[in-house]
């Protein structure tokens, strides 16, 4: 690991000041990700803002028809919400199928969808509930948040604050586990709202993505026997040790069809 500036905001608007003074500097959450990172010398920022002493970033409230979580809120805290619970099963359920409780009690919400890991779970959970990613210049709809492999649409000098999730009439999420750090191979999410249903694949592709063609079946009769006809190209899947692409394009209809069944 490379010597680096350490910095201790308290406001967001304090951190986005540091942020901007330096060029390389980056932002720490649980450190999750970025610390393994830094020690594999794959990364070397000139200085680190950690974003845990900064209270306006963690809780979770309910906002209207909204569930809004911060940023720096950790996964076992969304788990466990009562809110969560009470107004989005589905997601409370998502966040507690997260690697194992070391990871759950230090990843946050914010520094896993601002890494963008093609086999973590919350871009099914942003994507499949039509969530909004708010940060401290704009808000981002998460159809437009993840746009490639470790890639979204935030700026330099931008910083996650929360996420809004819209409550849904109904949603569950399926997922086929790596059995050693618990990534999803594959994850599926169906979301029934008021606006049509949602059907968002994480694990599968280089980036999360939606089945148009099982969203309009499910629209018209929401059951399994609707969707067990259509099968994603394999073509876009990832293909690596874990699982093939075939595999995987096959995965998705598995558990799309159990995510429907078990309405
Ligand atoms: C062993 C292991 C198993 C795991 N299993 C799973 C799993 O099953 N499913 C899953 O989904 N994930 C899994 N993860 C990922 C984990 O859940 C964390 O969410 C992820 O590692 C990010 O960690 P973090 O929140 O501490 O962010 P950090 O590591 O601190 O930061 C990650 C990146 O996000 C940036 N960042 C952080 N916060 C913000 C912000 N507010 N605004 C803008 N940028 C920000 C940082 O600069 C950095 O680039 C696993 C991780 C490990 C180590």
């Amino acid at each position: 690991m490379e010597n680096f500036g350490y910095h201790t905001p308290a406001s967001v608007a304090d951190a986005a000041k540091i942020l901007d003074a330096h060029e390389d500097a980056k932002l720490m959450a649980g450190g999750m990700t970025l610390l393994p990172t830094l020690k594999q010398r794959l990364a070397a920022p000139s200085d680190l803002i950690d974003l845990a002493g900064i209270a306006e970033l963690k809780g979770i409230s309910r906002v209207g028809d909204e569930i809004v979580i911060g940023a720096m809120t950790p996964h076992a805290d969304v788990h466990e919400s009562a809110l969560v619970r009470e107004a989005i099963p589905g997601l409370a359920a998502l966040a507690g199928q997260i690697g194992d409780p070391a990871v759950r009690h230090r990843g946050t919400i914010g520094g896993s969808i601002s890494n963008a890991d093609p086999a973590s779970d919350y871009p099914a959970g942003l994507v499949g509930h039509g969530a909004t990613v708010v940060t401290n210049k704009r808000k981002i709809a998460a159809d437009d948040f993840f746009t490639g492999l470790f890639d979204t649409a935030l700026e330099p000098g931008e910083i996650v604050t929360t996420v809004r999730f819209p409550v849904p009439l109904w949603s569950t999420y399926q997922k086929l586990r790596h059995p050693a750090s618990g990534y999803a191979v594959v994850g599926v999410l169906v979301a029934q709202t008021k606006d049509g249903v949602r059907v968002a694949v994480t694990g599968a592709g280089p980036s999360v993505f939606r089945i148009a063609a099982m969203e309009t079946a499910l629209s018209q009769s929401f059951s399994a026997k609707a969707i067990e006809g259509i099968t994603i190209p394999a073509d876009d899947m990832n293909n690596d040790m874990h699982a093939s692409a075939a595999y995987r394009a096959h995965v998705v209809t598995v558990l799309a069809k159990r995510a429907v069944a078990s309405r």
